[in-house]
């Protein structure tokens, strides 16, 4: 597997314990110039269902492995992921365009989800255990899950769902995004000789093999992460035969900023937490509420950095924020910009960078209506509305608005009141003075059409089982 600038020569699939062709290819373009840099195979609905069926007949012996064991080959996939991190991390840029200190940290994240897992287990617990009686409550894998990810974070979205489900003892078919799908592929590599035959199946589309995988009756569990659009069609996909899903979908995260912060470091923050991916994170700071007491200084200093942010192709040092992933997305998020102009006032950016590649300046729109579509919908790029409040009650209102609730943050020095706003935000998440902030231990679950169920921690893992009740005379 010869790699330069982690670019392979080959990119293959991961079927039943072989690396094959697909039986097509789709060329993958990178975002900072548009030019087409490698092959991506992709994959057939025979070859689809070749991997469902894999995974179907490695279940048995896999299932029967021991937590134990099943964390110890994860953690080998871990560290192989870490010998190649560097070349991992330049073919993230390439096919997804942030900034290589970021790639760099999403590549080292995978692993240290993977070996988290070896901190919790799924042992039984003893219910009752009485002169009548003895009832246990087990987890049980559930089969064949298809893990589902995203162009955003291809590798920690995708990745993560692979090792909890593994650790659980299913098996897997991974399905990344169409113009994300080589660092998974190299991945895939990575995992043929750690795992045994149809554990592990990495399988790549031009966007058409959702609806097969999701609707196949030997596919007992879909963990998705996407559009709330796309999950939604998860969601009936999943109903023809009850399977087991979690969603976790897009986000519209506000930021409420009160009077008595420090406005010049608090910008800094909610400035990184909008901005980072190009702002293509779920959770985002995609609004802001700030207090009409500092919003005049507030909106000045994220002018301020918008302006002075280096954009530019992710390899280059210094490059702060890259390009848009794909054109799709990047014709959207102008076309939000566009509409803001005409409704509010663009204080910095406001249009694409006249250049080869998906770059757009980070854009700040002030005195903008708080029902205008930028601040109701997720539009997924560098641009930030902020909205002014004076009055707490209409602001909450205003957070709790929106058909998203996946995280949300409350800036204040007044740290009890901060923590009771805190529990008046409907999402799953409310960071207080930081936003963005998630790891291995803590679950992600998104409130109302962010999402459906927990990723991570012993949440997470124990959505990838089926409770089992064995209750036993004395
Ligand atoms: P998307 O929904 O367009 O695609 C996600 C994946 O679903 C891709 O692999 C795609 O090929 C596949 N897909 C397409 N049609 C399908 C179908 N009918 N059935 C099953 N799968 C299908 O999303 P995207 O544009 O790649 O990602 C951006 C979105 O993801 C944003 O809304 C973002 O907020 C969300 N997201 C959420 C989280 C979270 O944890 N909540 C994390 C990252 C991204």
């Amino acid at each position: 597997m010869a790699a330069r600038d982690g670019i392979m020569a080959d990119y293959k699939l991961l079927i039943d314990g072989a690396l094959v062709n697909g039986d097509a290819v789709l060329g993958i373009s990178n975002p900072a110039t548009e030019a087409c840099f490698a092959q991506s195979p992709i994959a057939s609905e025979a070859q689809a269902g070749a991997a469902i069926s894999a995974a179907k007949n490695a279940f048995a012996s896999w299932s029967h492995e021991s937590y134990a064991e099943r964390t110890a080959r994860v953690g080998k996939l871990a560290d192989a992921i870490e010998a190649r991190a560097d070349d991992i991390a330049r073919l993230l840029v390439q096919e997804q365009g942030k900034p290589l200190g970021e790639a760099a940290m999403e590549t080292g994240a995978v692993p240290a989800f993977m070996r988290y897992l070896t901190q919790l287990d799924l042992d039984a617990a003893v219910l009752d255990d009485s002169d009548t009686r003895k009832v246990e409550l087990h987890r049980r894998p559930l089969g064949v899950v298809a893990c589902i990810a995203p162009w955003n974070f291809p590798l920690l979205t995708g990745w993560a769902k692979v090792a909890f489900a593994l650790a659980s003892g299913n098996t897997v078919v991974l399905k990344p995004a169409p113009t994300t799908p080589l660092t998974s592929l190299m991945i895939g590599a990575l995992a043929v000789d750690i795992f045994p035959a149809g554990v592990i199946n990495v399988i790549t589309d031009n966007n058409d093999l959702g609806d097969y995988l999701t609707t196949h009756p030997d596919v007992a569990k879909i963990s998705f992460t996407g559009s709330t659009v796309t999950g939604r069609k998860v969601m009936a996909s999943a109903a023809s035969g009850i399977k087991r899903i979690t969603l976790e979908l897009g986000g519209n995260d506000a930021a409420v900023v009160l009077p008595d912060v420090d406005v010049k470091a608090v910008a800094q923050q909610l400035f990184g937490c909008a901005m980072l991916n190009a702002g293509q994170v779920c959770i985002a700071v995609k609004r802001i509420y700030a207090h009409e007491d500092i919003y005049d200084e507030l909106c000045d200093e994220l002018a301020a950095l918008a302006e002075s942010a280096i954009v530019d192709d992710g390899l280059k040092q210094g490059t702060q924020i890259g390009p848009l992933q794909n054109r799709a997305q990047f014709d959207k998020v102008l076309g939000f910009i566009e509409d803001a102009g005409r409704d509010g006032t663009v204080i910095a950016g406001g249009d694409a960078i006249d250049r080869t590649g998906l770059f757009i300046r980070p854009t700040i729109v002030r005195d903008i209506a708080a029902d205008h579509r930028l601040v109701r919908e997720e539009q997924f790029g560098p641009v930030l509305p902020v909205v002014c409040f004076n009055d707490l009650n209409v602001a909450l209102e205003l957070v709790n608005g929106t058909e998203y609730g996946l995280g949300g943050s409350i800036w204040s020095a007044d740290k009890a009141r901060a923590y009771d706003l805190a529990k008046q935000v409907n999402s799953g998440t409310v960071w207080i003075n930081k936003h963005l902030d998630f790891g291995p231990d803590i679950p992600v679950a998104g409130a109302k059409q962010s999402g459906l169920g927990a990723e991570f921690a012993q949440e997470g893992l124990n959505e990838f089982t089926q409770v089992q009740i064995i209750n036993a005379a004395a």
